[in-house]
């Protein structure tokens, strides 16, 4: 196929092109995987550069199992933030009582990783940086297709010819815009929003190697301390009005929502107001389709099935997603219609089950009525008692199976 610098393959064919739209996760992890499969990669990325601020996300079951194929498991092990202990804590910060870090270990297992999201983006950045063209500072304003080729045509004006487009340019894609309708076809919102971001300065009052989690009704803040340039917090909260909290943006949004509360959560918020830029800052809504692809188009990772914050797995999905993609890909290589069948048919149960489990745990992060807090709470003590914690380990292998 013809594109502008359409790379020669072996004896002289042309290398199949595709081009991937958003360097997150899923799309950096989808440049690697087709890249791996002989194809020549080019990534079209909004931000004028990497993006790698966002809190924790948690590697386990099919997540990491990608993340192994994709080689990245001697890379991200060395930033490993391991298991931390949980500190639940009072509105003034007082400790109510802590979990040690040895319960998630023994409830989650060896093969899981926990990652600040910039640190698994940044080993996937340095992974394909020199194997894919990528382009900051662009993005895509038109997508013509036929049977033969999709035409991306650039915000730089340069026009793109390809075998195959891949969207993954997050839960508010402008791929899934143009190609298969508005956002609100596709948007189910849960009715909360979530603001996570890096802390420049060891927050004050949690002690270091912990996290401090307070668990009010329809709130939650959690700040954690694992030394300089590696403390974080993160916050949700229920609203009836995301735009308008939005709107707001996230310094004076959370500020209102968490700004009763003492000691770490004061100071996170705090060192948000110099730098507000630096928060994740969103409602949360899950994306909902009936198919992830249109001809020679396809949505990936949160473009096509955000889970949420509340699943746990967001990037755990848009790994395995990508990994599997490039599979069926190399499997049907003459046959893209086949392949991304056969791709959808093979990932769509781990997604509604991702979903379900979401929407099922919403009340664990912002629970409805104080009788909710401390039935929570009751779990969380009781998730200390060695036969609980054998239950719990057993309903999380289930849950990766
Ligand atoms: C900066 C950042 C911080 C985050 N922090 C958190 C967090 O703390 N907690 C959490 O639960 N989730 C967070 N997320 C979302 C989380 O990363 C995803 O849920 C998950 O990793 C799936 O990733 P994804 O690659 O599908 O989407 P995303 O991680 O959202 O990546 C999408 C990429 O596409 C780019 N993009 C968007 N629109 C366009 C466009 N029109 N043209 C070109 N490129 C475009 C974006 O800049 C981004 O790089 C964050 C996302 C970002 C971008």
């Amino acid at each position: 196929m013809a594109g502008e610098n359409a790379a020669p393959g072996a004896a002289g064919t042309e290398m199949k092109r595709v081009v991937v739209v958003g360097a997150g996760i899923a799309g950096l992890a989808a440049a690697l995987r087709m890249h791996q499969h002989g194809w020549d990669v080019v990534v079209v990325e909004r931000a004028q550069a990497r993006r790698s601020s966002g809190y924790l996300v948690n590697l386990h079951g099919p997540g990491y199992d990608a993340a192994e194929r994709l080689g990245l498991v001697p890379t991200l092990a060395s930033r490993d933030i391991g298991f931390f202990t949980s500190i639940l804590v009072h509105a003034d910060g007082r400790e109510k009582f802590t979990i040690p870090a040895a319960v998630a270990q023994a409830a989650v297992g060896n093969r899981a990783l926990s990652l600040f999201r910039g640190d698994l983006e940044s080993a996937l950045y340095h992974a394909v940086a020199d194997l894919a063209d990528i382009r900051f500072g662009t993005t895509v304003q038109a997508v013509t297709q036929d049977a033969d080729e999709v035409v991306a045509t650039l915000s730089d004006g340069t026009c793109l010819r390809t075998d195959l487009l891949i969207g993954a340019d997050g839960v508010h894609s402008r791929i899934r815009e143009l190609v298969f309708g508005p956002e609100a076809d596709y948007q189910v919102d849960l009715g909360h929003m979530v603001g996570a971001f890096p802390l420049e300065q060891v927050p004050e009052h949690v002690p270091e190697g912990a996290g401090t989690t307070f668990l009010g009704p329809r709130r939650t803040a959690a700040v954690m301390n694992l030394g300089p340039g590696r403390s974080s917090a993160f916050f949700t909260y229920r609203s009836a009005d995301p735009n308008a909290e939005l709107a707001l943006g996230p310094a004076t949004a959370l500020t209102r929502a968490f700004g009763d509360l003492g000691r770490g959560v004061a100071d996170a918020l705090r060192q948000l107001e110099a730098d507000p830029a630096a928060a994740y800052f969103d409602s949360v809504g899950q994306v909902v389709m009936d198919r992830w692809s249109r001809g020679r188009v396809v949505l990936l990772g949160d473009a096509a099935w955000c889970v949420t914050v509340f699943a746990g797995y967001g990037a755990a999905l848009a790994l395995d997603g990508a990994d599997r993609l490039g599979a069926a890909i190399a499997a049907h290589s003459d046959d893209i219609s086949t392949a991304l069948d056969s791709w959808e048919t093979s990932l769509r149960p781990e997604v509604r089950k991702r979903q379900a489990l979401a929407r099922k745990g919403m009340s664990r992060f912002a629970p409805p009525s104080r009788a909710h807090v401390w039935a929570g709470e009751l779990m969380l003590r009781a998730i200390q008692l060695p036969g609980i914690r054998g239950l719990v380990r057993r309903s999380i292998q289930r849950a990766n199976n």
